[in-house]
């Protein structure tokens, strides 16, 4: 936990005449700095909560000590509400983007949505705030009580309004009516937009929904591109085959076999060359490239598999699984060519190539070139009713 409030993203004047700079100076410096001096001292014998993000608190309230709950809510909430509702002020901005074509379809036009975020903000009783947010994906009007925060519900801020007498009764005096169409002038809609994208087009906070209830390994599972170009240890990425041996095959005949190169070795450029230009682009920060290969015949009797490739997918997710938990990055691809990895990795003909994967160590998303930044991000799913069907076949 930090003890000094930011400063603020703008002069203290910056906002006249709609928000006057006397009351952003008392509310900046006094107010917001108070929520955090409290917290902080509220969390002064909890060395464990002091790691945590104020936010992370906010949104796990119940796991905060029953004797510190009240306090973290309040003075947490005070200090994250501010932080958030600073960097959506600035004066001359008007909406565009994603952010207005949202609001259009959700409440029919930006008028209406103006209307309704008044009304909401005058019928709010006593001090709280009125926010945009997201709630389930899906753009909402709310108002919270005191500092209570959106977080504390599972919704995500996307615009605010601060609405305790202290944000406006040096100029407005008790003249809410006056204040909030005042507030209009202020919305920084371009930040506004970010947020909205951030956490509904790329959706990072919140990102994968569950129909029914499994297993958080699963969702948590997704495919990086970014990695840091830092080495794995040999036992990191053996404990990873490791995984792979588990999986089931038919007859137990576990088809699978690997083929690795770690990157600054000789070998490295045999698989890496393999590639297509866009893999190359972000798996040259990979640790280990790995070319999965699968034997198409049964050990057994010589007689073809059927399920050779089925098997081996088997084996790679497990694999993929493992290193998940490990917290490693593991991207499997298709870009490839085939036939050449056939020459290159002295493959015999009995023997199918499947696919080549790349693991490394967690990179930053920045490093990314523009347009592979768009799609870091982990992915949705179909719906079960699109991929199960009772008794017959009756999809597409
Ligand atoms: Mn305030």
């Amino acid at each position: 936990m930090i003890n000094k409030i930011k400063d603020l993203p703008y002069e203290y004047d910056a906002l006249e005449p709609f928000i006057d700079e006397t009351t952003m100076r008392i509310h900046h410096d006094k107010h917001h700095q108070a929520y955090l001096d409290k917290l902080n001292a509220a969390l002064e014998n909890y060395p464990e909560l002091k790691n945590k993000t104020a936010e992370e608190l906010l949104e796990n309230l119940e796991d905060v000590p029953e004797k510190i709950r009240t306090a973290v809510r309040n003075n947490g909430g005070g200090y994250v509400n501010h932080a958030f509702f600073w960097t959506i002020l600035k004066k001359n901005i008007s909406i565009k983007g994603e952010i207005k074509k949202a609001i259009e379809k959700k409440f029919e036009s930006f008028e209406k949505f103006k209307e309704e975020f008044s009304n909401k903000a005058m019928s709010l009783f006593g001090s709280g705030w009125t926010w945009l947010v997201l709630n389930n994906q899906e753009l909402e009007i709310i108002n919270t009580s005191n500092q209570d925060s959106p977080l504390s519900d599972g919704k995500i801020p996307i615009l605010t309004l601060d609405l305790w007498e202290h944000a406006y009764y040096l100029k407005y005096q008790n003249k809410r009516a006056d204040y909030v169409p005042a507030f209009f002038n202020v919305i920084n809609w371009e930040k506004v937009n970010e947020n909205y994208i951030e956490n509904k087009i790329i959706n990072l906070k919140n990102p994968r929904k569950t129909e029914f209830e499994i297993d958080k390994i699963f969702v948590n599972r997704w495919s990086p591109r970014a990695m840091s170009g830092e080495e794995i240890t040999d036992d990191e990425l053996m404990s990873l085959f490791e995984s792979s041996k588990w999986a089931p095959s038919s007859y137990n005949s576990q088809p699978w076999r690997f083929i690795y190169a770690k990157r600054n070795t000789k070998e490295w450029n045999k698989i890496f060359n393999l590639l297509i230009d866009f893999n190359k682009l972000w798996t040259k920060n990979a640790s280990v490239l790995v070319a999965v290969i699968s034997k198409k015949t049964f050990e057994h009797n010589n007689q073809p598999s059927i399920t050779h490739s089925f098997d081996t997918g088997a084996a790679w997710e497990n694999l993929a699984l493992q290193g998940s938990l490990k917290g490693l990055v593991v991207h499997g691809m298709s870009g490839l060519d085939y036939e050449k990895a056939k020459r290159e990795l002295k493959i015999p003909d009995d023997y199918n190539v499947e696919m080549i994967f790349a693991v490394g160590k967690k990179g930053k998303k920045e490093d990314l070139s523009e347009d592979m930044q768009k799609i870091e991000v982990p992915s949705d799913r179909k719906k079960i009713s699109e991929i199960v069907y009772k008794g017959e076949f009756n999809g597409k």
